[in-house]
């Protein structure tokens, strides 16, 4: 029942703005003043709980069939600011949520949710991991595998990049199995004890990299953010479909300190959605993890 008393408020709050509509949230039913019978009205027990029919909110989008109050169920849980830039224009957000849908169906690794709730399971190994050298790519050491479809992306990342602003952006670490994994968390245990570690290593099947869909670009250093790589990623990976998955001041949101070099692809219409409403590519994610089954039950086509 909370829930419904926060959508109910939250409604108020977005439709009135008015400061004085949270009074009225300790009574949802609408005001039951007592009307006076009309005279044709059958003789029936008079009844208190007489239910005027519901106006029906039409569909926000001709793809979908979500109300406005369906919108508002599937978007309850997210942060105020979330809401309210995804209440401004539903149905822009539906034909941008449109866009991803032939992506997720046909590999939903690309959204997957992989943080220290969600972990991969043990033996999930990409099945399209290509080398970068072999694709092309200089690299800061060799061997270093991404999954297939997301080299095109990245291989004009790194050319636009190099061309419009002489920035040379180099991966430095991509994707990792689990044992690899499991070999790194334990260093960083042994060397820097558990709580350090936990804030800035993934233990095995939580991190990113598992996916084949993540890359450290050099250098891995906290002076990224500073340096015209870091800089030229903040502003322009999202046209490529990358994410910065670790941003600053984002510790209790992500699980992990500030990490200017990590970024994840998510699709170009998935860091639309990302930039556009979400904010920060968690918050997405977690929302396209919770909700992404019922919204493909609602999609007509
Ligand atoms: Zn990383």
């Amino acid at each position: 029942m909370k829930n419904i008393a926060t959508l109910l408020l939250l409604t108020l709050t977005l439709t009135t703005c008015a400061k004085e509509a949270p009074s009225r949230s300790n009574n949802p039913v609408s005001p039951s003043v007592p009307q006076a019978e009309s005279p044709q009205k059958p003789k029936q027990p008079a009844s208190p709980t007489i239910e005027k029919p519901q106006v029906e909110h039409p569909p926000l989008h001709p793809a979908f069939s979500i109300n406005r109050e369906d919108l508002m169920m599937l978007i309850r849980e997210l942060p105020q600011e979330v809401q309210h830039k995804i209440i401004d224009s539903p149905s822009a957000f539906l034909a941008d949520i449109e866009h991803i849908i032939p992506l997720y169906r046909k590999d939903p690794m690309l959204f997957k949710l992989i943080d220290k709730k969600h972990a991969l399971p043990s033996d999930y190994v990409p099945q399209d991991l290509t080398e970068l050298s072999a694709q092309g790519i200089k690299i800061s050491k060799q061997e270093l595998y991404l999954r297939k479809i997301i080299i095109d992306d990245l291989k004009k990342m790194i050319e636009d990049a190099k061309k419009e602003d002489n920035v040379e952006l180099i991966p430095a670490s991509c994707y990792r199995s689990y044992a690899t994994q499991k070999r790194i968390y334990q260093w960083e245990v042994d060397t820097y004890g558990q709580e350090q570690a936990d804030r800035e290593s993934a233990r095995p099947g939580t991190s990113q990299h598992q996916s084949g869909l993540a890359i450290d670009f050099y250098p891995i250093d906290s002076k990224m953010a500073q340096l015209p790589t870091g800089k030229w990623l903040a502003e322009n990976a999202y046209r490529y479909g990358f994410s910065l998955s670790y941003p600053e001041e984002q510790e209790a949101l992500t699980g992990y300190m500030y990490e200017p070099w990590h970024y994840r692809y998510i699709t170009p219409a998935g860091t639309q959605l990302e930039k556009k409403y979400f904010i920060y590519q968690q918050y997405l994610l977690e929302f396209l993890d919770k909700h992404m089954g019922e919204i493909l039950k609602k999609y007509k086509k």
